[in-house]
């Protein structure tokens, strides 16, 4: 869930730095290290869904079967996209196909901030200029809302929670790090999307003594991410979308009038359309060009990236102590953001602060069981809750994001219109995956003429990354030298200049990445 704010590099010192602070954390760190375990089971919201419903099977296909289009991911991307098909054509025959079960991908393992792109204008006016990147940001105006009122008219139970996204500094060098937004916004005329806040203001919805100032986006929302997964399930085989899980697709090749999607288990699905919503598995995918001038497949525009997420145990009265009863999901303007919101049952939720880069799109334990960048999720949640200390953190997970060279998703089509893709959202795919499915709905019924098909990020390709090894080499080095310099800044240590280089480099590539 990274943040579109911009941390400066040098300020003043922290005077409200406590001493002996980093030793406190790390011995707090090291404790909640010994209990945790991820990728030893599911990640605790998916579990929490299953367990509240675990809904109707979903066995994989036991023969060749046909539909109008079908959907590889059962991840929010396709989930949406099914469910904009349903509503533009409700004969249409859909099926999804999930390699795991919907939503144990990223869509059940998130942070749940279900935001617009508001905090994402200055990036969206730098890459398709004033006029179209408000047309972009106008495009998933009001999605928290609207999710909203869909869970409550489908009796989808997503714990579904106003309060806004609070973009908050948590060091002097991110101290207004939102007035860019804001100056953009004021010049674009959607200022009323933000609300500026004191540090006092800050403290009074959450009172973390590390919390400064900070930006309210009020419209946005937070969810259970895998129960708004899993109703979006529900929903969809009762409106006749057929869906089979455990069904990995290993290859999609052209056909007369359409397409033959393979499986791993043998079946084969003909279908006229397919659309690939693969999220970070997009950047391993076979013949992701299909020999179409895509260049060398999804990867060349795609690092593969994790993040983890930790969970305290129920801790509602303590949550009312520090006044942080409004629902705000917060995060900081660290480029390694730390993201952390409250659940419907009186946790903290709290997810980033690191993270590792994947080699040559592999999804492999390091995306589930990292004990250090677990630790890094627990060092944030150690360092901005003191008064917590005595809390136990009782679970930690991690899951894939799909890194952009813009951090911005982008839509295609491919094998002459047949095979349609959406990803890229770069940690930030819970609302915009919604306009993405409406997007990926409109390209798979050749609709080219609806607005949302000819939004900018349809049919944009941003610069590719360097290819292997050096992709993952360099990502590695970068991250590397990020991770140090934000832990300096949080810590109010002293930034060396080559450290400060190395941070700004792919900037300076012309890639979205990195503080600035
Ligand atoms: C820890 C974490 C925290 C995050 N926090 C936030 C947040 O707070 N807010 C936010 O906006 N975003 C957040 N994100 C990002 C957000 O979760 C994603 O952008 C979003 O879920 C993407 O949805 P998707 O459907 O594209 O991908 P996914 O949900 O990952 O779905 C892709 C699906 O494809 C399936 N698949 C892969 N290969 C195959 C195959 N060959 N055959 C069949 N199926 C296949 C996978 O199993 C998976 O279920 C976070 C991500 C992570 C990991």
């Amino acid at each position: 869930m990274p943040t579109a704010a911009k941390p400066r590099h040098a300020a003043a010192p922290d005077p409200g730095r406590r001493p002996g602070d980093r030793a406190r954390v790390r011995h707090l760190v090291a404790r909640d290290l010994e209990t945790l375990r991820p990728g030893e089971q599911r990640g605790w919201w998916l579990r929490e869904a299953l367990a509240a419903d675990p809904g109707t099977a979903c066995p994989p296909p036991q023969g060749d079967a046909t539909a109008d289009v079908v959907i590889v991911g059962g991840g929010y991307t396709g989930l949406w996209t099914a469910w904009w098909l349903t509503e533009a054509s409700p004969d249409l025959r859909i099926t999804i196909l999930e390699a795991d079960v919907v939503g144990g991908g990223a869509s059940g393992r998130n942070g749940g901030f279900l935001t617009a792109w508001w905090d994402y204008l200055p990036a969206l006016v730098a890459n398709f200029g004033p006029e179209r990147g408000l047309e972009s940001a106008l495009a998933l105006d009001g999605v928290a809302a609207w999710v909203g009122e869909w869970a409550t008219g489908h009796g989808v139970d997503a714990k579904w929670q106003p309060g806004g996204t609070l973009v908050a500094s948590t060091s002097p060098v991110q101290d207004d790090a939102w007035v860019g937004i804001l100056e953009v916004a004021e010049q674009l005329g959607v200022r009323d999307r933000y609300q500026p806040l004191s540090p006092e203001e800050v403290r009074g919805r959450c009172a973390s003594p590390v919390l400064r100032g900070g930006m309210l986006v009020p419209g946005d929302a937070s969810v259970q991410p895998a129960r708004l997964a899993r109703g979006l399930r529900r929903v969809l085989i009762e409106r006749g979308v057929t869906i089979h899980e455990g069904t990995r697709v290993t290859g999609i090749r052209p056909e007369a009038g359409g397409v033959r999607v393979t499986t791993a288990l043998g079946p084969a699905i003909r279908a006229s359309h397919a659309v690939l919503a693969l999220n970070a598995w997009a950047a391993g995918w076979p013949g992701g060009g299909f020999g179409t001038g895509f260049g060398t497949g999804f990867g060349s525009r795609m690092i593969t990236w994790s993040s983890y997420m930790v969970v305290t145990e129920p801790i509602p009265d303590r949550l009312e102590a520090i006044g942080w009863t409004g629902g705000e999901a917060i995060t900081d303007c660290r480029f390694t953001n730390h993201y952390f919101r409250t659940t419907h049952d009186g946790r903290i939720a709290f997810g980033g602060g690191g993270g590792r880069a994947g080699y040559g799109g592999r999804l492999g334990s390091w995306v589930t069981d990292d004990r250090a960048s677990t630790a890094m999720a627990a060092r944030g949640f150690r360092r901005l809750f003191p008064m917590l200390d005595d809390v136990r953190l009782t679970d930690a997970w991690g899951g894939p994001i799909d890194i952009a060279p813009n951090h911005l998703p982008s839509f295609g089509s491919m094998e002459g219109g047949r095979v349609h893709w959406g990803h890229g959202y770069s940690g930030t795919g819970v609302g915009p995956s919604w306009l993405g499915g409406r997007i990926l709905a409109a390209l798979a019924q050749e609709r080219l003429d609806d607005p949302v098909a000819r939004l900018p990020m349809v049919g944009h390709r941003a610069r590719p990354f360097p290819p292997e090894p050096l992709r993952f080499l360099g990502a590695r080095v970068i991250r590397e030298a990020i991770v140090a310099k934000e832990q300096r800044d949080d810590e109010g240590r002293y930034v060396p200049p080559p450290l400060r280089w190395l941070v700004r480099l792919p900037r300076a590539m012309g890639y979205d990445l990195g503080p600035e």
